[in-house]
């Protein structure tokens, strides 16, 4: 017998992935220019020129057993090394290249991580709406999951959290920028977080992770970059990628710090390696490893996702649809007209709009559309929401 579990997960695609595959076969029908797919966080932004021109320099110049072999299981020394001299000198921190384990990207560090510290029936917390591979992740590692609802402005409600943490608790998952609301964390906001899990972990006299899931860390639309999460609680494990900064997401490159002050830190990062290694994650693609050096501090043009957002953002509120204005990542969370969020995303195709419901981020009644597309087709796309609202309220 095959693992029912495991046959279930892969039988039954997620929301997205289904409209995704549903869009690729209505633009074969009519045409990819006539369908408006917003479904899928795929960044359409090109990698910035660094990367291929260290790529193109790294081919011609590296012995290829070097180029293409085995680096060790963690990644290789000088790459993880030049990741914690990054992050040192630009958030002014004391993190260790000997804490930092390479991965196939922020799927992979969050199921290393998880892995990592979760014992049988441990629970992790994830606030609602939440990216939907968090219970696949957590499920798969024996732990349980705990939805805890976000406040009005998506951020976290401390009174709701309190009600939630317990002597089970492990850890908490939080991402900012966020996926699927675009809410960012504010400093206030995370010292606010970070004093509250300290208290918590005082009063049930044990460690409490904050696993920081960081993808699109780069990708924020006001003046005020992120903090870095380690400056303000010790048991903090940063989930990081390269997917969305350096439009790499099919190359599988990021990684995993666990912080400097992290209670039993080389007990922790052995578990990592520990669960790399039982993963059979070990050694991330070391082309791409060896790249990283070079391309630490750039981005892809993030002012195109600005611009993006903004003409998304600024015709919704006018044509009357709900929206909050996101402040990074490239998704923007919005109220379906209708309460089931599955039954408004049906009707909205008939306007060849692609649109996933909210459903499977834990928060049923929204919509998500991801701006990572051509604004060419955002353009082209507003007329249909138009005519949706109004068709809509209508019925
Ligand atoms: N976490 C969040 C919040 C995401 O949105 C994504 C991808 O969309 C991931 C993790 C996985 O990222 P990666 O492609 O680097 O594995």
């Amino acid at each position: 017998m095959i693992n029912r579990k495991m046959y279930d997960l892969g039988a039954k695609p997620s929301a997205i992935r289904n409209l995704f595959e549903y869009g690729k076969k209505r633009k074969s029908e009519i045409g990819e220019e006539n369908v408006f797919d917003f479904s899928l966080g795929n960044p359409n932004v090109p990698a910035p020129s660094i990367v291929n021109e260290t790529l193109e320099k790294l081919i011609k110049e590296t012995s290829p057993e070097l180029l293409h072999g085995y680096t060790s299981g963690a990644g290789d020394f000088n790459v993880r090394n030049s990741i914690a001299a990054y992050i040192n000198n630009k958030y002014n921190l004391n993190e260790e290249a000997s804490l930092i384990y390479m991965t196939c990207g922020a799927a992979a560090s969050l199921t290393i991580t998880l892995n990592a510290i979760l014992n049988e029936g441990d629970e992790v917390i994830v606030l609602t709406p939440y990216f939907p591979e968090y219970k696949v992740f957590i499920e798969k590692a024996n732990g349980k999951i705990v939805e805890v609802k976000t406040n009005n402005n998506f951020k976290p409600d401390l009174e709701l959290l309190d009600k939630s943490i317990n002597h089970n608790t492990k850890a908490i998952i939080i991402n900012y920028p966020n996926n699927p609301t675009g809410v960012v964390l504010n400093e206030e906001e995370l010292v606010l977080l970070t004093e509250f899990l300290k208290e918590k972990e005082k009063q049930y006299n044990k460690n409490i992770y904050l696993i920081s899931d960081e993808p699109y860390r780069e990708l924020v639309y006001k003046d005020k970059e992120m903090s870095y999460v380690t400056k303000y609680y010790n048991n903090t494990i940063v989930c990081y990628s390269f997917s969305k900064s350096l439009s790499l997401p099919g190359e599988r490159i990021g990684y995993i710090l666990v912080g400097s002050n992290c209670v039993n830190k080389a007990d922790v990062y052995f578990a990592i390696c520990g669960a790399g290694r039982s993963l059979g994650f070990v050694c991330a693609p070391a082309l791409f490893q060896y790249m990283i050096p070079h391309c630490l501090g750039y981005t892809s043009n993030i002012d195109i996702y600005k611009e993006n957002r903004d003409i998304l953002y600024n015709a919704l509120i006018s044509y009357g649809y709900d929206v909050i204005k996101p402040e990074g990542a490239f998704y923007i969370f919005m109220k379906s007209l209708d309460n089931d969020a599955n039954k408004f995303c049906e009707f909205a195709k008939k306007y060849e709009l692609l649109l996933v419901p909210s459903d499977s981020f834990g928060c049923p009644g929204y919509v998500r559309l991801s701006y990572c597309v051509s604004q060419e087709m955002i353009k082209k796309s507003l007329n249909s929401f138009e005519k949706l609202i109004k068709d809509y309220k209508e019925i």
